[in-house]
């Protein structure tokens, strides 16, 4: 698989790096009061994995990596229809 540009891909499905690393180390650490339960958390990233706008696990319509984004209970789909 081409790392560099992976339409429909999350992070955790590109080449294992430092930098992706990184980001998984994050997204374990963030507070359990804070963080998106596991079945919504995997809910939101099948949304993604079907939107047009998931380029390289980066959503175009806000630049977050929706890992992130989804990862974060308060978080929400920036799309102007809210998918999540
Ligand atoms: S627009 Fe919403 S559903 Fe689409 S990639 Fe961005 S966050 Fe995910």
């Amino acid at each position: 698989m081409d790392s560099r540009f992976c339409r429909k891909c999350l992070m955790r499905d590109m080449a294992e790096n430092d930098y992706f690393v990184n980001l998984r180390d994050y997204i374990d650490a963030v507070d359990r009061e804070l963080k998106t339960e596991a079945d919504e958390y995997e809910r939101r990233l099948g949304i993604c994995r079907e939107c047009d706008s998931l380029i390289s696990g980066m959503c175009i319509k806000c630049g977050c990596y929706v890992e992130l984004r989804a990862v974060m209970k308060k978080g929400y789909c920036p799309d102007a229809d809210r998918k999540w």
